[in-house]
């Protein structure tokens, strides 16, 4: 592997800028280990070079003009493929999209693709982003880099992979549970969800609209802080989008934190969370007590609920959103349907996996008249309350942290038998996005087996620059960061 792969984003932007590299080079450097590992890895649905080296070149005239670049211009990114990309397919790893070509750029992309950063490929993930462990791709499976018989985690596993093994710098991946935090954690990279409406959800393949947000892996906190300015602002075509000015959110990294009030999540500390977590976190706050944080036990008894609301409101709106695949307008379509009602069932019988088929029905089953009052009204009115308790919390600490999962990577095919056991994968990430504050996954150390240890922070909305403040301090006092995903070094390429 080239060693520049290997550096930061903020590195090799500065490194592009002084012409130690060409923005070219860099690009091709991460297409050829796309190539070199990518069979091994599954991280990627489909990639694009040609676009990705058209970017790279863009930037390469401007360093020649000496015109002045953008931020992060030239480091190659891996772009969900929920996302949509104009010259590529987004098939949000279901068969029901396989050949769907993206008519236009979500806001995200163009953002991206305004400030000339390579884009290198479509990262494979779950169907429709539903799932914890990436193997809910209907296409293939995604490998962690740490150990390739390992689940990466999901459902942005391709995204986190990508990064963890240097076929890519950054990668954007999806959140609506978790998605961006638990891969990051079992990737030991840095994902990051911010406040709901940060970031504009045009152009991302809605899955559960009230709680999809759209964020950055890294694999260092001030990577994600750059990326995160690229990449959020408020967007006419999201009507959730927020009004409010975009930050420097890496301009308050190395801030003080002495005096500050941090919250340990109680409920998130129980016999379920394996012993080297139970350690890493432990070290977390010793880490934060010696930077001069005062470290307080803080107990958030409602946050039980939230892995039973979560799967009643994501179920109802991804039963209503996945109701425009039916074979008439997009992808899939039925071959011989007997009438159009046959049509629909068809198509959607074919295109659509078990999960994704689990979840609809769910939904539908929610949302049914004589039902809706007992399960959709009454997870609505839970998830009022958990974002009260939440909001109290904040009244009294700067930050909360918590395992960003109870366990590490587990085995492929360990939980794929039993959904429940999947669901409860999420038990420590789903709350940030039923209350909708920004939550990051650090990398906080490896287990017994080597595979890497998260650590989440959570803050209150809109208070990102916090949030990476407390990551890059925590960072900032190990090397976990800087080691890289040792299966995929050890392949020898
Ligand atoms: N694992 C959760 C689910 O299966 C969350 C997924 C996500 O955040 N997209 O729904």
């Amino acid at each position: 592997m080239k060693e520049i792969l290997q550096k930061s984003a903020a590195e090799q932007s500065r490194m592009i800028a002084n012409k130690d590299i060409t923005a070219t080079e860099l690009t091709q450097a991460a297409l050829d280990r796309i190539k070199d590992v990518d069979d091994k890895l599954g991280a990627f649905n489909s990639t694009t070079g040609e676009i990705a080296l058209e970017t790279a070149k863009k930037v390469d005239n401007m360093v020649a003009n000496g015109e002045k670049l953008p931020l992060l211009a030239g480091v190659p990114l891996a772009l969900k493929d929920n996302m949509n990309l104009i010259g590529s397919r987004t098939t949000a790893s279901s068969k029901i999209l396989e050949n769907f070509v993206s008519p236009y750029n979500a806001t995200v992309t163009q953002k991206l693709l305004d400030n000339c950063i390579p884009i290198v490929g479509k990262a494979n993930l779950d169907e429709f982003a539903m799932g914890s462990s990436n193997e809910n791709s209907a296409f293939k499976k995604v490998h962690n880099p740490w150990d390739l018989n390992k689940v990466p985690g999901g459902s942005s596993g391709g995204s986190a992979a990508s990064v963890a093994s240097c076929e890519a710098t950054l990668a954007l991946g999806s959140d609506t549970g978790g998605s961006i935090r638990l891969p990051a954690s079992f990737c030991g990279v840095v994902g990051m969800k911010p406040t709901y409406g940060r970031v504009s959800r045009y152009g991302l393949i809605a899955f559960a609209s009230s709680l999809d947000q759209i964020g950055p892996f890294s694999r260092t906190v001030e990577d994600s802080a750059l990326l995160l300015e690229v990449i959020s602002g408020h967007d006419p075509h999201d009507s959730t989008s927020l009004d409010i000015p975009v930050e420097h959110f890496a301009g308050h990294l190395n801030d003080d934190i002495k005096g500050k009030k941090i919250g340990v999540i109680s409920d998130l500390m129980t016999d379920a969370v394996s012993e080297d977590v139970r350690k890493a976190v432990e070290h977390a706050v010793e880490v934060y007590k010696s930077l001069g944080a005062e470290v307080v036990e803080v107990s958030l008894p409602k946050l039980k609920y939230s892995i039973g609301i979560y799967y009643i409101l994501a179920t109802a709106e991804c039963s209503s959103n996945l109701a425009r695949f039916d074979g008439v307008r997009y992808g899939h379509r039925t071959a011989n349907p007997e009438n159009l009602i046959d049509l629909y069932c068809k198509s959607r019988a074919e295109g659509f996996g078990d999960e994704v088929k689990r979840r609809i029905m769910l939904g539908t089953y929610a949302l049914s008249s004589g039902y809706y009052d007992a399960y959709y009204k009454k997870a609505q009115q839970m998830r009022r309350l958990v974002a009260d308790e939440f909001n109290a919390v904040f009244q009294k600490v700067d930050a909360l942290i918590s395992p960003t999962c109870p366990n590490t990577a587990f085995e492929l095919g360990a939980r794929t038998a039993d959904p429940l056991a999947m669901y409860l994968t999420d038990i420590a990430t789903i709350c940030a996005n039923l209350v909708g504050i920004p939550a990051m996954s650090v990398p906080a150390g490896f287990d017994s087996d080597g595979m890497p240890i998260g650590l989440q922070i959570m803050t209150p909305q809109l208070k990102e620059s916090e949030l990476f403040n407390f990551g890059y301090k925590f960072e900032q006092e190990n090397d976990f960061y800087k080691q890289i995903a040792k299966d995929v070094a050890l392949c020898g390429v």
